[in-house]
């Protein structure tokens, strides 16, 4: 228990978000597996950091196996992000649908685990899963997000959304190589 205590510490906004599946009784089932789904709406303050924020429930689909040692869980993860679009920063409406892998161990096997990726657990009636699905919703995002296909972007020049309004910016920006060529037809 004192170490569930100790990730609420750490975990500013307090519980209420996070994803925990109940470990209790595929720990007594060796060589069995439990399926679980799990569904929030989505913790907006961890994709601040990009500028976006969840469009749809955050899904979670996950098949926990007891290998006898560890658990492993395989699952997958569904939402919408709306993200700025990075050529005009209108809305990006993008859909997730990730691979999630996990292992969890109990603290007296972690020297099994790998500390990078593995989920070390001192009570398996509340697993914390949000890591391994957050780290799986954060390799999904596109770097370059756009709102459609062939979005215009905004104007380096005047900063006009060119897929709401022409500027007149383009007709003076003539290619040098351009300019040459035209006087050498005259
Ligand atoms: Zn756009
Ligand atoms: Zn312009």
């Amino acid at each position: 228990m004192g170490c569930l205590t100790f990730h609420c510490w750490l975990c500013p906004l307090g519980m209420g978000d996070r994803m925990k599946i109940d470990l209790r009784r595929l720990k007594l089932h060796p060589q069995e597996s439990e399926e679980f789904y799990l569904e929030t709406a989505g913790r907006n303050d961890f994709l601040k950091e990009v500028g976006g924020k969840f469009a749809a429930p955050l899904q979670v689909k996950l098949l926990v196996d007891n290998t006898g040692k560890i658990f492993v869980a395989r699952g997958r993860v569904r939402t919408t992000l709306q993200l700025p679009c990075s050529r005009c920063l209108g809305e990006a409406i993008v859909p997730v649908d990730a691979e999630l892998a996990c292992n969890i161990l109990e603290a007296k096997y972690s020297e099994y685990a790998d500390l990078e990726e593995d989920i070390i657990i001192h009570d398996p009636g509340q697993v914390d899963i949000s890591p391994c699905v957050e780290e799986a919703l954060f390799m999904s995002i596109p770097i370059n997000p756009l709102c459609k296909l062939g979005c215009q972007g905004l104007c380096p020049r005047c900063g006009v959304n060119r897929n709401l309004e022409e500027c007149q910016c383009e007709s003076e920006e003539i290619d040098p190589r351009w300019e040459k060529l035209k006087n050498i037809i005259k």
